[in-house]
């Protein structure tokens, strides 16, 4: 069938967009109407029902036992607060989530019934599977000795670290994958110490540098291939890079701020690809590897036939998902990983699920419509069993009442069957999801939006210690363990960590002077500011290239085919 592109207003901040040809062919193929919300809308919603960083601490309310949990004593728009239950009790035989289940009924919309089980239903403090001295992680699996990491899965000895993969031993990073000795480093994958870097792969003993392959020993360098020994990208020998190390120690503060600095005015005065997409064919977007035909997505990699992503690794046929590793045929879902297919308006949804809808929180579970919090289950609505053939007439029931008398939000939104979960029926308040750290608003405008806030203020207040950071590491005693130190950009509490301050003295590096938190979103910040595309023109032949980068950042830019005759 052909298709022609349409363009629509979106119900909520009243733009137009366009759904182009590929989208109908798209929604027709996995029989979904076409959405009523445009793509950033889309984005803003499905972020704003993540929280992965304000933590709580509070009891289990099984055990009694204190745990960190990123419910606050008190939910936003909630009747009480949310029952939440620490990992042992959760996955304890002495509950079961199918007693909170509802048979559906008609007279009322499916979405109310949907919040009447998340408002009831014990909730996972944190989300972790299979994860080892590790209290403090969230949307982590297979983890192990980590501490304030999350989105990632598989690591070891490593904190603060944003989808950190497969890694060991790393501390700040961003999006890094195989790695071990990573620090303040993003968008890099298969690195042995690598430190303040941003897109390298294959590196080694890498310092301040931003898109280099197969190096080692590099420092201040950019757009290098296969090189040794080199700084701010000059030859030197191996004797002199060594020296060079020893001579600008990083260790004190001083000399790293101005490292960072030079380093960043080089990257600069260098010619930069306009936008990364490696490796990739037929691709739009920014930070895709390894992809075919993907528009408009954002950290990509290894996917194909996909649309308005936002980290993805091992994707397909999908569209509209955020922080999903390995899923088919997937649309409008936040968090997930594994194997995963026909997954659509959910969120957090792993191991081997598929068709899925409305559902939060399933592991291996398949054919499941508005259902929370199982694992292993099929053929389950509002978590109530149902065998296969009542099991097809019930949804097709529901999505049929839901199209005919849609939920309509306290802003006049309507949500038929087809759009993503109402704003209101987030379990947290936008202010603790990750949509702040993306569309930052202040609490009435997030409120006149109709998103929750959450007003809880915790009772704990820090005294702070009097220690003045040293402007050496070396002059760094343990006691600065015992010390709650002052973030200089939020003024907020946060300390430094044995593993940490361990990791300081081995590589030589300064303690930080913000907090964790500060920490992520300056890295952040190279992804969320870089999520628009500029017409400008390549440095090299001129021709019109669409960046992500502004005249300031970047004054020479170079399409992707002048930029290879720079770098090969
Ligand atoms: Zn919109
Ligand atoms: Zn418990
Ligand atoms: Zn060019």
């Amino acid at each position: 069938m052909e298709y022609l592109s349409e363009t629509k207003q979106c119900q909520n901040c009243k733009q137009d967009f366009i759904i182009e040809p590929d989208d109908f062919a798209f929604y027709e193929k996995i029989k979904v109407p076409a959405p009523t919300f445009c793509p950033e809308c889309r984005l803003q919603r499905r972020l704003a029902f993540r929280n992965e960083r304000s933590l709580y601490k509070r009891p289990c309310d099984m055990c009694g036992a204190d745990i960190i949990c990123m419910f606050s004593p008190v939910s936003p728009n909630a009747k009480r607060p949310f029952t939440v239950y620490c990992h042992n009790c959760f996955y304890s035989d002495k509950w079961d989530p199918m007693d909170y289940g509802k048979k559906y009924d008609s007279n009322k919309s499916f979405f109310e019934q949907w919040r009447e089980i998340q408002e009831a239903i014990p909730h996972l403090g944190l989300f972790q599977q299979n994860s080892v001295n590790s209290p403090w992680i969230n949307y982590e699996l297979d983890d192990k000795n980590c501490y304030l990491n999350f989105g990632g899965h598989f690591n070891e000895d490593s904190a603060y670290s944003q989808y950190l993969l497969k890694s060991k031993d790393c501390i700040d990073n961003f999006w890094l994958m195989n790695s071990q000795f990573g620090y303040e480093s993003t968008l890099s994958e298969n690195c042995y110490k690598i430190f303040f870097s941003i897109f390298c792969f294959d590196c080694q003993d890498t310092y301040f540098s931003f898109d280099c392959k197969g190096c080692y020993n590099i420092y201040g360098c950019t757009g290098l291939r296969h090189k040794q020994n080199y700084i701010f990208n000059k030859p030197v020998s191996k004797e002199d890079f060594q020296k060079f190390i020893e001579e600008k120690r990083l260790g004190t503060y001083t000399n790293f701020l101005m490292l960072k600095k030079q380093a960043e005015d080089f990257w600069k005065s260098q010619p930069q690809r306009a936008n990364y997409i490696d490796k990739s064919v037929s691709s739009s977007g920014n930070i895709i590897k390894d992809c075919k035909n993907c528009n408009a997505c954002w950290n990509a990699e290894k996917t194909e036939d996909s649309k308005f992503i936002l980290y993805g690794l091992n994707i397909k046929d999908s569209h509209d998902t955020t922080s999903v590793w390995g899923g088919e045929k997937c649309y409008d879902f936040i968090a997930g990983s594994e194997q995963l297919s026909n997954v659509r308006f959910s969120t957090s949804i792993i191991k081997s699920s598929t068709n899925i809808e409305y559902s939060h929180y399933l592991t291996n579970c398949h054919n499941c419509f508005g259902c929370i919090n199982l694992t292993s289950k099929s053929l389950c609505i509002l978590n109530t069993q149902y065998t296969k053939d009542e099991f097809e007439v019930l949804r097709k029931k529901i999505i049929e009442e839901m199209c005919a008398k849609p939920y309509t939000d306290s802003k006049n939104r309507e949500y038929p069957y087809g759009e993503f979960f109402p704003y209101e029926h987030s379990p947290f308040g936008y202010n603790e999801t990750v949509a702040n750290q993306y569309f930052p608003l202040e609490k009435k405008e997030a409120e006149e939006l109709g998103f929750n806030w959450n007003n809880y203020e915790s009772e704990t207040k820090h005294e702070f210690s009097d220690y003045q950071i040293l402007n050496d590491i070396k002059d760094a005693g343990d006691d600065v363990l015992e010390k709650v130190l002052k973030c200089e950009i939020s003024g907020k509490a946060f300390r430094i960590i044995p593993m940490e301050l361990q990791f300081y003295k081995k590589f030589d590096l300064p303690l930080p002077r913000v907090s964790p938190f500060e920490r992520h979103a300056k890295r952040l910040s190279f992804i969320k500011d870089h999520l628009k595309l500029y017409n400008r023109q390549c440095f090299g032949c001129k021709k019109p290239t669409e960046t992500v980068y502004t005249e300031l950042e970047f004054p020479m830019i170079y399409c992707e085919q002048c930029y290879l005759k720079e770098t090969y």
